[in-house]
């Protein structure tokens, strides 16, 4: 049987990294096994769904290399979801409720109340024809299923046995009064009809796939496998809901983080196996097994990211950046050298542009009072470029012999001096590529 997964983001907001957890588990499951990975838009909600959000998680999931077979778009599918409705009706396990939300929240206070759990009580199932006549009159009914009052077991990929009791859940609602099909019966009919083989999310999703098991066979469909991940916190434990707005991928992007590093801690994060920089996607789907993630919540930290993003950056060929190099304006005979002298000292892919510009302009010398003198002596004993790889050597011994200064109170100051840091290449491979004279 082919495995099938989907990613199933409603297009109501940015892909964050919590969201890009679920994509890629999806994603190296399908691709490990030569299967069929959906991208599937959760579109039913016509207020929020907007295509602006639609074509950003496309263009970041792209941006990842996470290309899918197959995109789906729920609103081009209402009437399959209106068929499913009304088999679920001809079963007997669909029925209408006239609840308003106020008359709801006051049964669930009750029920808390008296120390119950808030689970709807089914008021409607007594409701005769007459009396939905009544109400219908005065406001639309909304559907809900009818579950099966018994244990719902599965196991899960992740969590392992799991039994819920469906006397403890309420029947949940799948179409609104005024209409609109509610994801579960949406997502029950796509992944029934679409074939889908293994269903990762959310921990959070744990009580909707008990109801959905329900449905899913109700329709006559297959149970596809679960698994359910643990939720991202921050690095302390804390909450990371709040702050997912500023994790989201495009900011990540923006920020300079590296596909490949970003992938590579969160293939790992979480699992009992150490997080490693990949080479490449199909190296992380060959490494991947969902049995290795555990239940608890998973820790994240932005942080991590950026050791990663340098060193997927250090171990790039001149062919991966030769355009962007040749962008900057580098002329193609030094673009190797360059290259070559700069890539051990990036963070991030904005970082070749810094040192492009002091390169080719030089830098804001940074000069203690105290090497003042010192610095103007020996910039007067530096020729003008061009510069050579014995440049650095001979100016250097020069001024030694000269000044009496040597070993770090000799190379320190005119590091800073030339390149405006105290940290960088070897000085003696950077200053050929010097354009102008320094000082
Ligand atoms: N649109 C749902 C969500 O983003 C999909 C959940 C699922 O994977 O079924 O939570």
């Amino acid at each position: 049987m082919t495995t099938v997964t989907r990613f199933a983001p409603s297009p109501t907001g940015y892909l964050h990294v919590g969201n890009l957890r679920t994509a890629l588990f999806n994603f190296l499951i399908a691709r490990k096994s030569g299967g069929t990975f959906i991208l599937r838009l959760d579109d039913t909600d016509p207020e929020r769904s907007k295509q602006e959000y639609a074509d950003a998680i496309k263009e970041d999931l792209e941006w990842l290399g996470l290309t899918w077979d197959r995109v789906e778009r729920q609103s081009d599918r209402l009437d399959r979801y209106a068929a499913a409705a009304d088999s679920l009706r001809d079963a007997g396990r669909f029925y209408e409720c006239f609840e308003t939300p106020t008359e709801l929240d006051l049964k669930r206070k009750k029920q808390l109340n008296m120390g119950k759990p808030p689970v709807y009580d089914r008021a409607a199932l007594n409701l005769s024809e007459a009396e939905k006549d009544t109400l219908r009159s005065e406001r639309s009914g909304h559907w809900r299923f009818l579950l099966n009052q018994e244990r719902i077991e599965w196991t899960d990929g992740i969590l392992g046995d799991v039994s819920i009791d469906a006397a403890s859940v309420s029947d949940p609602v799948l179409i609104r009064g005024d209409g609109q099909v509610l994801y579960t019966l949406a997502s029950v009919v796509d992944d029934t009809e679409m074939g889908v083989t293994h269903v990762v999310r959310g921990s959070d999703h744990v009580t909707n796939t008990a109801t959905q098991i329900q449905i899913i066979q109700a329709l006559g469909g297959t149970v596809p496998a679960f698994a359910h991940h643990s939720l991202l916190t921050g690095p302390q434990g804390e909450a990371l809901s709040k702050r997912l707005g500023t994790l989201s991928l495009r900011d990540l992007r923006a920020r300079g983080v590296e596909p490949l590093a970003l992938l590579s801690l969160m293939a790992r994060l979480g699992s009992s196996q150490p997080v490693e920089l990949a080479g490449s996607i199909d190296e992380l789907a060959d490494g991947f097994d969902i049995a290795n993630f555990g239940a608890a919540p998973t820790k994240f930290d932005e942080n991590d990211l950026f050791p990663l993003t340098a060193r997927h950056l250090h171990g790039l060929p001149l062919a991966a950046v030769q355009d962007e190099i040749a962008a900057l304006g580098v002329p193609g005979d030094i673009a190797g050298p360059f290259w070559d002298v700069v890539r051990e000292n990036i963070g991030t892919r904005a970082d070749i542009a810094d040192w492009w510009t002091l390169c080719r302009d030089g830098a804001t010398p940074v000069i203690e009072d105290e090497d003042r003198a010192f610095i103007e002596e020996a910039l007067a004993m530096l020729p003008d470029p061009p510069y050579g790889p014995d440049s650095w050597g001979t100016w250097t011994a020069a001024v030694k012999e000269k000044t009496g200064r040597k070993g770090k109170a000799l190379f320190m100051p005119l590091r800073k001096a030339v390149t405006g840091r105290a940290k960088g290449p070897e000085m003696g491979d950077l200053l050929p590529l010097l354009q102008k004279k320094p000082g």
